[in-house]
């Protein structure tokens, strides 16, 4: 049995120790042991209820502003402790420093966005939404919607490739809302959100009930939800599939928001050359994008389309690029991709990646680096691969994402053959076009907006300027429709809308005013 230290779980205003032997958390660089997460016993009906009438009261009863200001006081906190955080990714997530930074900075970041788009709220307790409306001929009694915060809670229940980022970019909006969190980690990592929420909590600067960690099994957690409660998912489709329909999400009509797995592109247009500076800007997009997190982020490209034409010189352009990253332990300065998170990820990423050779070449293969202070037989690290295929036309490359340092380069005809490959995707979160006619570029955008939550659009004159095809900036929205799972996230204020109920108030226009 191991006996390394056992992560407590904070619920109900309280500290709790679970009651089983617990699931053990390892080092994927050196395979050691860290630390234990645990939930048995945990009694998360009365958790909830606490996190529901404590908590929400204590939110609700604050303005906007008031709570603006809590998120400001959170990011201080967390800005106190970043070093441990980054310790802590690194032996847990496996992650070099730049890597971390997305996760732990990236985090931090958007609660400070959030804590300053909150001080434009002011001193209200809820949202006028749209103009009133004049219900009959008589404009003395009118229809205004306003949007008031949820009177439940919001169970989170994240994916292991953001133990930071994914708490803070859900927490933020709702706490700004409102409305009390319990966030349940992804078991692999749950070490830096576990260690985050206690800093937190032990600081003081939320009210008691407000934010609520349960590591280890998800066992009950949907059972314990109530017709007010709302769920927010991060994961693969699978599990989305298996949340969508638990039958007390659909009986009690529990709002849910699904971020799931994504097929995401990179669409280089007609008319560059090899070597300009549009090729250039895509390659070296493909290649960062490939190694960040060691392609374990659900924005990641994964399906690269060129023309035919320039097929032989990107795959030589990326390749180059790939060629130079230095895989290995993050402890080492040299070394510029850590680790997979696990030894399981590592099987699912070799299998992902034989499908997919079954039907392409290898352009560049991962096998050809050398682990830095890595042992190939105990750590989880792998080299990046970029494999290609003449027939774009096989569905295996727009249905596999394999969640790793993988991506697919792709051929195409015309224009019309690109968006009909992109859009077998069913479904992204991000794609970025690049090209240097602002036009051509507009209407590239335009077209796949309706399969893309987002879409990156690259021209020379922000090659020094944007944000990253994979960065998901707070301003901006995160979620795509139908594989990616249909969910909204982030956007500025828009994300408060999943945390708010509409109503509509149907009243004398004095009243109204009142409002
Ligand atoms: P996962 O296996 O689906 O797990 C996600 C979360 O669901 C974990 O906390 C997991 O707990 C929990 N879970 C598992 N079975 C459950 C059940 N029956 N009921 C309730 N909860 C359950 O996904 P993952 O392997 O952690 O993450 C990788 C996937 O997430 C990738 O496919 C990636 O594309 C996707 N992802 C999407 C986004 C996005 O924003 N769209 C962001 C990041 C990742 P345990 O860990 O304890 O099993």
């Amino acid at each position: 049995m191991s006996t390394t230290q056992l992560l407590q779980n904070y619920l109900g205003g309280q500290w709790h120790t679970g009651t089983g032997q617990g699931t053990v958390l390892f080092d994927p660089v050196l395979g050691t042991e860290l630390v234990r997460v645990d939930a048995t016993g945990l009694d998360l009906k009365k958790g909830f209820a606490f996190a529901r009438e404590t908590g929400g009261n204590a939110l609700r009863a604050m303005t906007y502003a008031q709570r603006a200001a809590m998120l400001a006081q959170v990011v201080k906190v967390l800005q106190a402790n970043r070093d441990r955080y980054y310790e802590i990714a690194t032996a847990n997530s496996g992650t070099v420093k730049n890597d971390s930074a997305v996760d732990i900075d990236g985090g931090i970041f958007t609660l400070s966005t959030y804590a300053k788009l909150g001080e434009s709220l002011g001193e209200r307790k809820f949202l006028i939404d749209g103009e009133a409306a004049r219900l009959g001929k008589d404009p003395l009694f009118q229809s205004q919607h306003i949007l008031v915060p949820n009177r439940g809670l919001a169970l989170f229940i994240n994916a292991f490739n953001f133990p930071s980022w994914g708490l803070w970019e859900k927490a933020a909006p709702a706490l700004l809302s409102g409305v009390p969190v319990v966030i349940k980690p992804g078991t692999p990592t749950a070490w830096l959100t576990q260690h985050m929420v206690a800093d937190v909590v032990n600081a003081g600067v939320l009210p008691v009930g407000a934010l609520s960690v349960v590591c280890g099994s998800s066992a009950g957690l949907l059972d314990a939800l109530t017709p007010f409660d709302v769920l927010s998912f991060t994961g693969s489709a699978d599990t989305a599939g298996v949340i969508r329909s638990h039958p007390l999400v659909a009986q009690r009509s529990v709002r849910v928001n699904i971020e799931a797995d994504s097929v995401n592109s990179a669409l280089l247009l007609p008319g560059q050359a090899a070597g300009s500076e549009s090729f250039d800007l895509l390659a070296k997009e493909v290649a960062r994008e490939m190694t960040v997190k060691s392609g374990q982020k659900c924005t990641a490209i994964r399906r690269i389309f060129v023309p035919e034409a320039l097929f032989d010189d990107c795959a030589q352009a990326i390749s180059a690029r790939l060629a130079k990253t230095t895989v290995g332990n993050p402890r080492n300065e040299s070394v510029r991709m850590g680790a997979l998170v696990s030894r399981s990820q590592l099987h699912a990423v070799q299998q992902g990646l034989a499908q997919l050779k079954a039907h392409a070449q290898v352009l560049h293969d991962g096998a050809s680096h050398a682990l830095i202070d890595a042992d190939a037989a105990i750590s989880c690290c792998v080299g990046p691969t970029l494999l290609g295929s003449r027939d774009a036309n096989q569905q295996v490359f727009h249905d596999t994402e394999v969640f790793g340092p993988v991506a697919t380069l792709l051929p195409y005809k015309d224009l019309n053959q690109a968006y009909e490959l992109v859009r077998r995707g069913e479904g992204s979160l991000v794609a970025s076009i690049y090209g240097n006619e602002p036009a051509a570029l507009g209407a590239a955008a335009v077209e796949l907006a309706d399969s893309h939550g987002r879409v990156h659009v690259i021209s020379p004159d922000v090659a020094a300027l944007h944000t990253g095809h994979g960065n998901v900036m707070p301003q901006s929205l995160h979620g795509g429709p139908g594989r990616a799972g249909g969910g909204e996230e982030l956007g500025g204020l828009r994300a408060l809308g999943f945390y708010h109920r509409r109503s509509a108030i149907q009243a004398a226009t004095t009243i109204l005013s009142g409002l």
